[in-house]
């Protein structure tokens, strides 16, 4: 295809978009620090002007370097430096996607909700927030309890956030979140967490995969099931629409992960969106027509998208995270899928295994929903603590 992507970030999403990428001879250049990150792994450089650099994609100078090899950047990460990129952008031939002003809204979850609210998407009630305990008690007052209180920025897989079930935990929550800029949400009773990806081409083509069912455990992303059944089968069209009709408020081609809260009363509220492929569309790249990683290149490079039908009846994607510093249970965890008809390993190639850490997930395939019920139980089995 003749075109060079720079990628900031070079986790595991940078990793799949590498792989997606190589299949259609894209050239990626990754910007990330250390010599073999994830997705730098996968892909070495065809010339050596496209050699992937090492340093922070928080830094702009690395930045600048970065967008001296491509034709186009993009992001697997929101945490980066948003006025760099708007720089940078006029001189790339295909700019910055997703838009440089939808990283800087996104970045700061508060400005987020102000961006979504004032469009008329439907959010729970929030509050700006001084990292008092005067504020927070106010906050108690107007938004009641338990109270969810959010970090503005830097946040990812619920650091960030902290559940205040009574006003004697306001010492608690302001020394776990310390001096970070914080804002308050009305906390959500939904039934279920869901998620739509949604890609939008260089031409404001917006197009929708399935919503899913996403379920956490401890804040992170652990399993998901596509599609969504709900008994109300007007839900997976609705909330399709609505996470599309929240892509479309933003300015920028690619891909978009829409987080979403599912009431008793068939009511979606969104919770958050990320500019950029998103770990509840892993699954689509064994249950899709076209994988949320390619329609996120073809989007960025101006190529026509791709379906993003399931071509399969039932899918679930279970995260493999770290127990401990110990890759044991990864490996147990992999290797238990290895025997499992309708599953795909993917291991990320992390130097380092932690408590929580997502080490690589494990995308099963299924002709029916009680058939991939079936082959998720020897996946649970090896997993303690699990179950359907
Ligand atoms: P991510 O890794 O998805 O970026 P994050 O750190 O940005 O996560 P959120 O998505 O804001 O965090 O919240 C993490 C989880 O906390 C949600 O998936 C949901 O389970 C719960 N949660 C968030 N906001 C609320 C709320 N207002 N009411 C109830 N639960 C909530
Ligand atoms: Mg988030
Ligand atoms: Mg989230």
């Amino acid at each position: 295809m003749d075109k060079v992507v720079g990628i900031l970030g070079g986790g595991q999403l940078g990793r799949m978009l590498a792989q997606a990428a190589s299949l259609l001879n894209i050239d990626v250049v990754i910007l990330d620090v250390g010599p073999a990150t994830p997705a730098k792994q996968v892909v070495a450089s065809r010339v050596p002007h496209l050699s992937h650099i090492d340093g922070s994609f928080a830094d702009p100078t690395a930045i600048r370097t970065l967008a001296s090899k491509a034709d186009v950047l993009t992001v697997e990460i929101e945490h980066v430096d948003a006025d760099v990129l708007e720089e940078v952008r006029s001189a790339l031939p295909l700019g910055v996607h997703p838009a440089p002003a939808t990283i800087r809204i996104i970045q700061d979850k508060f400005a987020q909700k102000e961006h979504l609210s004032a469009r008329g998407c439907l959010v729970s009630k929030f509050l700006r927030l001084e990292s008092s305990v005067e504020a927070i008690r106010d906050a108690v007052h107007s938004l009641g309890l338990p109270l969810m209180l959010k970090s503005r920025t830097l946040a990812y897989d619920g650091r960030g956030n902290f559940v205040l079930k009574s006003e004697t935990q306001i010492a608690d929550a302001l020394a776990a979140l310390g001096d970070r800029p914080l804002y308050a949400e009305k906390w959500v009773p939904f039934v279920k967490e869901i998620a739509v990806m949604v890609v939008r081409s260089a031409r404001g083509e917006v197009l929708s995969y399935p919503a899913v069912e996403t379920v956490h455990k401890d804040n992170i992303c652990h399993l998901v099931f596509a599609p969504l059944r709900d008994r109300d089968p007007a839900v997976q069209a609705r909330a399709r629409k609505i996470a599309e009709d929240a892509v479309r408020t933003f300015s920028g081609a690619g891909i978009f992960g829409v987080e979403m809260f599912l009431m008793a009363d068939g009511q979606v509220f969104l919770n958050e969106i990320a500019p950029r492929p998103h770990n509840s569309g892993h699954y689509t790249i064994e249950a899709c027509e076209t994988s949320q990683y390619e329609n996120h290149l073809r989007a960025i490079l101006g190529l026509p998208l791709g379906s993003p039908a399931l071509k399969v009846p039932s899918a679930a994607m279970l995260n493999i995270l770290g127990a401990s510093s110990s890759m044991n249970d990864v490996t147990t965890l992999a290797q238990a899928a290895l025997t499992v008809p309708g599953a795909r390993v993917h291991l990320y190639g992390k130097a380092a295994c932690r408590a929580g850490r997502k080490m690589g997930h494990i995308t099963l395939v299924a002709p029916s929903d009680a058939e991939l019920r079936t082959r998720l139980r020897p996946l649970f089995a090896a997993l303690p603590g699990t179950s359907l």
